[in-house]
């Protein structure tokens, strides 16, 4: 699987490779600039019964949520698709090069949608993990989870009653 790495104040660290099955402690992050760190990573009772990870092997935090990736030029695909619809809208659809534009359109949609993948996120550092198999349980952002994920992680440093 794909780690991009956060620390646990949810700064970019870099990227890593891991394979799940050999469960390394240590893995080494390279940065956007090139420059790598070592980041130690978790794995005590991160993964599940299935081989699916509940948890997250940066930080520790046990809310993890699944969203879908769109390709880079997804943005771009949806600007060309607005531009068919004003050129559909001002009837310049009968011309033949637009409307072979409006086909390669749709080839480009059906691209995004092919190539968008889920990925795995961790609430709390916002990790993201691809390429990565997705238990069932994981379910979509949702803000109650994201709540409960923040007021654990501010747990430790409640100051303790007298
Ligand atoms: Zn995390």
């Amino acid at each position: 699987m794909e780690l991009e790495i956060r620390d646990h104040e949810g700064r970019p660290v870099g990227r890593a490779a891991v394979d799940p099955a050999l469960r390394p402690p240590i893995v080494r992050a390279t940065a956007d600039d090139g420059s790598s760190r070592e980041v130690l990573l978790d794995w005590e009772r991160a993964v599940d019964d299935g081989g699916c990870l509940r948890s997250c092997v940066a930080c520790g935090g046990r809310h993890l949520y699944r969203r879908r990736s769109l390709p880079r030029f997804a943005p771009f695909a949806l600007v060309l698709a607005a531009a068919g619809v004003v050129a559909g809208v001002l009837g310049y659809s009968s011309d033949p090069a637009v409307l072979a534009a409006l086909v390669a359109l749709v080839a480009l949609d059906a691209a995004v949608l092919v190539l968008a993948r889920t990925q795995l996120c961790c609430y709390a550092c916002g990790t993201t993990y691809s390429r990565v198999r997705i238990a069932r349980y994981v379910r979509p952002w949702d803000a109650r989870a994201a709540a409960e994920a923040r007021d654990e992680a501010r747990e430790p440093s409640l100051p303790s009653p007298p």
